[in-house]
């Protein structure tokens, strides 16, 4: 285990901010989380960050503390059931590659989240989603070591408090918990997930399975984002924001075309993109911060921007939309010392 000083993370955060962690070290070994944590606790004023592929990071500056990039790569194939396979991959497998592997093996259940970047371990963060599929949908448990005493805990789906783009990990006690694996539930008998629009179009006609629907998936995520290797970005910077049943009566009389997807607790859904096409911001660019001109949810670094800056122009769309529509957009990716 070799702890580095001032180490550039530029290279490990899909924006490709400039920032750099005091202290850095990568864990690829079970093994030393117990000399990691002796470590820390000599320590203590040090902050920590798990970091994965860095895909969901805003750095708007330094990270002065201790940054662990977390690379277990095991993958088991556990006893199955009637009804589910199961697999346990170590938190350090990128997920794309771990999902086209499920594949090759023949398991179905994770093609609609093809593509999406970064790790397995820091899919349950987010509880990462697209086409119609969240990750909760086939997780069956998270080993997590508790980074306070030591101890490693299994979660069960339920334990994990899973909302959208939410978990417990995330919201209720962040930076406790170091995930180690995931454990996935694939069902034998899987149900195709097709009904996004523009999936079923791409797909009508074909004979579905898992790799068909991944291709389709891959296909139209490639048409829509941007590659963080040839354009810096963390894909959606703002969650969908969710309504009052009320207050999204008063904004759909004032605008029509407000989409809105009602909620089981009887709120509603509208889309994060659409309000911020309102209010002028697609393609806009201030320097090197902007967002992307073929979808304004994802906010983009041109090639120099700082995380400042990045930070300063998500902070006029928020006022903006907030403004025009009494709306608060919430960022989606984790914000670094902002
Ligand atoms: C082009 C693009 C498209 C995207 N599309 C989607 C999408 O469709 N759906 C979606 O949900 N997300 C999407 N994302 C966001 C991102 O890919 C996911 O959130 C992904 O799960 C982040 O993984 P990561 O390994 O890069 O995490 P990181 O960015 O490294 O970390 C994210 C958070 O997880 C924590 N963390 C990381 N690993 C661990 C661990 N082992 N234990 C404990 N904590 C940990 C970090 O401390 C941090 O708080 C997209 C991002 C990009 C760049």
């Amino acid at each position: 285990m070799n702890i580095q000083e001032n180490h550039d993370l530029k290279s490990l955060n899909s924006f490709g901010l400039p920032a750099r962690a005091r202290y850095f070290c990568t864990l690829d070994d079970l093994g030393h989380t117990v000399r990691l944590r002796d470590w820390q606790a000599q320590h203590p004023e040090l902050p920590l960050l798990f970091l994965g592929g860095g895909s969901n990071l805003l750095f708007v500056g330094d990270f002065p503390g201790l940054v662990v990039q977390v690379r277990l790569e095991s993958l088991e194939i556990l006893e199955g059931d009637s009804n589910y396979n199961y697999i346990r991959a170590g938190a350090g497998n990128n997920w794309h590659r771990f999902v086209r592997w499920t594949i090759d093996q023949g398991f179905a259940g994770l093609e609609n989240l093809s593509l999406i970047p970064g790790t397995v371990g820091a899919a349950p963060m987010q509880n990462i989603g697209a086409y119609g599929v969240e990750l909760k949908d086939c997780l069956q448990s998270v080993r997590a070591v508790d980074w306070r005493n030591g101890e490693v805990r299994d979660f069960s789906r339920e334990d994990c408090r899973f909302g959208y783009r939410d978990s417990s990990f995330k919201s209720v006690e962040p930076d406790r918990w170091l995930i180690l694996s995931v454990t996935f539930a694939l069902p034998r008998e899987p149900r195709w997930k097709t009904d996004y629009a523009d999936l079923r179009e791409l797909l009508e006609g074909k004979a579905l399975n898992a790799r068909v629907i991944s291709e389709a998936v891959i296909a139209l995520r490639r048409s829509k984002l941007p590659d963080p290797a040839q354009i810096g970005n963390a894909g959606s910077f703002f969650k969908n924001p969710m309504v009052s049943a009320e207050q999204w009566q008063t904004l759909k009389a004032a605008n029509p075309a407000m989409p809105g997807w009602p909620q089981p607790d009887g709120g509603v859904k509208t889309s994060a993109g659409w309000l911020i096409d309102q209010c002028g911001w697609k393609g806009r660019r201030e320097g090197d911060a902007g967002t992307y001109s073929k979808h304004a949810l994802v906010l983009v670094n041109h090639g120099n921007a700082t995380g400042a800056e990045v930070w300063r122009f998500a902070q006029g769309i928020i006022a903006s939309v907030q403004e025009r529509f009494g709306i608060r957009l919430e960022p989606e990716p984790r914000v670094i010392g902002g």
